[in-house]
């Protein structure tokens, strides 16, 4: 029986070792500079889901886990402080802080038994949400002190409303203290069009939305200097959120344009820049592609997901109204009671699977299919 168990055992551990590329667990250092070579080798972009509890986080790791490729669950501000609720106190940024804390220890603590790689993130943070970011590497540090890994993979600074030598100099000091850690760094150059989370850029001028060849070789030069670990959200005509087709032009020939600028101006191999997709939500699957092919290996995903979302429960409530109009009383008889179809398991069970139905597509779009095989 004892021989048994133990022949059991290894080829259990043959077959996490055949078959997964990436430790199952959140992801960092080394790991982490391996996926994103990958990725841009490979021609992949991962999907970075914006997310807002539980419900979502589950549901980012089951569509992951569906397609067995590693995946980037990320926290806006407002989605970490959604996480700790919005009826904590949160005078001081508590419940950003650990709201957002609370959100990566979920991930640490399951992603494991989901089976899955993830890269753990947080999104735009301008200037006056520099103390959140400090906030969280406080408890990333001494976090990273019991347990020898980092609480976040990656924070994002976007500082691209800033001054460009402002931008850089203060992401290269964020970045120094993140390193130790095994972290990575996103910033931003240029704006990503549209509003998000409370940021409204729908009103730049259109040159901005362009990120210029110069500024991100400036960047790559100055960031270089602390480590490898850094992707740039460089704007290309994106834009946050989903509007009918207006004035700008997604060109992701600006990214290939940095590219060949920096390999020539700075000697470096083909494609050195780790480039990031914000603003994608509607964009047409070969623009997605060709963005990937000069370099984009993470591309964020919240307002398609955000229907999906609400969808799966819109259409959970048309199908069921006549049950869901009280505690009892339904097209079967006026006594009948209806709690199984108004418990939130069911309701909110239906947002979850059309979220993880569309994230499924996504993962397709972004030539993201087992890609951790
Ligand atoms: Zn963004």
């Amino acid at each position: 029986m004892q021989t048994g168990n133990r022949i059991f055992a290894a080829l259990i551990d043959l077959k996490n070792f055949t078959m997964a590329k990436y430790t199952a667990g959140v992801l960092f250092g080394e790991e982490l500079q391996a996926l994103y070579e990958d990725a841009k080798n490979n021609e992949f972009a991962v999907p970075a889901v914006n997310v807002t509890g539980t419900d979502t986080i589950n549901a980012a790791m089951e569509a992951a886990a569906k397609v067995n490729s590693p995946i980037i669950i990320q926290f806006s501000n407002g989605g970490a402080q959604f996480v700790a609720g919005k009826g904590m106190p949160n005078d001081k940024l508590q419940a950003n802080i650990y709201g957002g804390v609370s959100g990566a220890l979920h991930i640490h603590t399951l992603a494991k038994y989901y089976g899955i790689p993830v890269v753990v993130h947080t999104d735009h943070a301008a200037k006056k949400w520099l103390p959140w970011i400090s906030g969280l590497l406080d408890q990333g540090e001494a976090y990273f002190k019991e347990k020898k890994r980092p609480l976040f993979s990656s924070h994002m600074l976007d500082l691209s409303e800033e001054p460009l030598e402002e931008n850089i100099h203060t992401s290269v000091e964020f970045f120094e203290r993140m390193k130790p850690l095994g972290m990575a760094i996103e910033i931003e150059l240029g704006v990503t069009g549209g509003e998000e989370d409370g940021v409204d850029n729908s009103g730049v001028e259109n040159d901005k939305l362009y990120t210029q060849p110069e500024h991100v070789a400036y960047a790559y030069t100055e960031l270089s200097k602390v480590g490898r670990l850094f992707g740039v959200a460089a704007a290309f005509g994106n834009v946050h959120g989903v509007y009918s087709p207006g004035n700008v032009e997604l060109r992701p020939v600006i990214l290939k344009n940095s590219q060949d600028y920096i390999q020539k101006e700075l000697k470096t191999k083909p494609k050195p820049v780790y480039f990031v997709f914000h603003g994608g939500s509607g964009s047409p699957q070969y623009q997605i592609r060709e963005a990937i092919g000069y370099g984009a290996i993470k591309m964020n995903l919240d307002t398609d997901l955000q229907w999906a979302f609400w969808e799966g429960v819109q259409k959970y409530y048309k199908k069921n109204e006549p049950y869901l109009q009280g505690q009892l009383g339904n097209p079967e008889g006026p006594e009948k009671p209806n709690k199984k179809f108004y418990d939130p398991r069911v309701w909110l069970r239906k947002g979850e699977e059309s979220f993880v139905t569309r994230l499924q597509t996504a993962f397709e779009d972004l030539n993201c299919i087992n890609r951790n095989a």
